[in-house]
């Protein structure tokens, strides 16, 4: 059912944890499968320079979260923003079609994070 990415993504998941100094954290959850992951991003000079998660969920769920974290490392808020969740089940080698609403938790997650700190910085939140 999974791809060999995305199950050493599930049994392997990168970035997992918490970030004591995060400048923004958020939770969200999917009503679906019952998954929630919370995200931690440090950000400096409008780049995510480490970022952690921990997901509570399924299979897809939590490799969607550790793929999508490695990808947004690094990158400019521009960057993170533009990242889908077709993006991250690309990246998985594909995801079934009815754990695709899975790997939206994270898509989701990191947009509301990058909102969060704009709010933060006083400035105006981003949206499609
Ligand atoms: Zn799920």
């Amino acid at each position: 059912m999974y791809t060999k990415t995305v199950m050493d993504h599930f049994q392997n998941p990168r970035n997992v944890g918490e970030l004591p100094d995060a400048d923004t954290v958020v939770e969200v959850g999917s009503p679906e499968c019952g998954d929630t992951t919370r995200i931690f991003l440090k950000i400096d000079n409008n780049r995510i320079v480490d970022v952690k998660f921990q997901t509570l969920g399924c299979a897809a769920a939590i490799a969607s979260s550790s793929m999508a974290t490695e990808m947004i490392k690094g990158k400019t808020l521009e960057e993170a923003w533009k990242l889908t969740n077709h993006d991250v089940a690309d990246a998985l080698g594909g995801l079934p079609e009815k754990k695709m609403h899975c790997s939206m938790l994270a898509e989701g997650a990191i947009r509301q994070a990058i909102n969060q700190y704009r709010t933060k910085q006083g400035l105006a939140p981003w949206t499609e």
